[in-house]
């Protein structure tokens, strides 16, 4: 008895978020991979395995290196052996959190617009997601161009001029071109990369040295430890009807529209 009615109040909370949905506006969900979906950071663990990670990580991360000059020379310091297959090997042993596919089905369910941004490599982050049966996320980042002479050197396919920010592809690029101008935008991130874009957003999920540089610059946004956390806060603010658009991301849109 207890169970049945338990599965009633389950079924009739589902049906009502489920109508709410359909009121709801259209969201469009961005999120970092190394770190975020992934339990590690898999383009510095490549980075330290085949080549020379520091100094040139500290230097980096103090201002004393630029993103593009610390790519360039990371890419310089790969060691020789190093190919396309090679490191579809290797980046299949990395495990994702495991609450992602749970969200990823919530996304898919509900028609919610979800897509990966990011400034590592396509080389890494296609494997991981074959693995887990999940390669149909469109997916936004950098690349690498495998020349004849053994060299890898790095391809910024959506670097920005119009922007200075810490990322040698500009992720609030990638984020606006998907953007529709009725939709809530939301970003979900944990580092430097993700500094530019998650400002342009309505609702930011946050860890780390995200959460940090939102906390300095008085930027709203929700602590996470996982995606099931991220799904439980959705879904409540979603049946509260309180995901809205923020007013200082929508003048920023407007901006950057204007500028590009
Ligand atoms: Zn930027």
């Amino acid at each position: 008895m207890i169970n049945s009615q338990k599965y009633n109040k389950f079924e009739k909370n589902y049906k009502e978020l489920l109508i709410k949905m359909k009121q709801q506006r259209k969201i469009q969900i961005f999120t970092d991979f190394d770190g975020t979906i992934t339990l590690k950071d898999i383009g510095d663990e490549l980075f330290k395995d085949f080549g020379i990670f520091e100094p040139y990580h500290s230097q980096l991360v103090k201002g004393k290196l630029k993103i593009d000059d610390y790519w360039n020379v990371v890419f310089m310091n790969l060691r020789a052996e190093l190919n396309k297959q090679k490191i579809a090997e290797y980046a299949q042993n990395f495990e994702i959190d495991k609450s992602f596919l749970t969200f990823f089905e919530f996304c898919k369910e509900n028609q919610i617009d979800l897509f990966i941004v990011s400034d590592g490599y396509e080389e890494y982050i296609k494997p991981v997601l074959e693995k887990y049966n999940i390669d149909t996320i469109r997916t936004f980042c950098n690349r690498m161009i495998f020349n004849d002479n053994g060299k890898i050197l790095p391809e910024f396919v959506y670097a920005s001029e119009s922007c200075n920010c810490l990322s040698a592809s500009c992720k609030r690029n990638m984020v606006l071109t998907k953007s529709e101008p009725e939709s809530i935008l939301i970003y979900i991130g944990d580092g430097a990369s993700d500094f530019c874009p998650a400002q342009y957003c309505d609702l930011i999920f946050a860890k780390k040295n995200l959460a940090k540089f939102c906390n300095d610059n008085k930027i709203p946004h929700h602590p996470f430890k996982d995606f099931y956390s991220i799904y439980l806060t959705l879904k409540n603010l979603i049946s509260k009807k309180k995901l809205k658009t923020r007013n200082q991301a929508k003048i920023l849109r407007k901006k950057a529209f204007e500028i590009e």
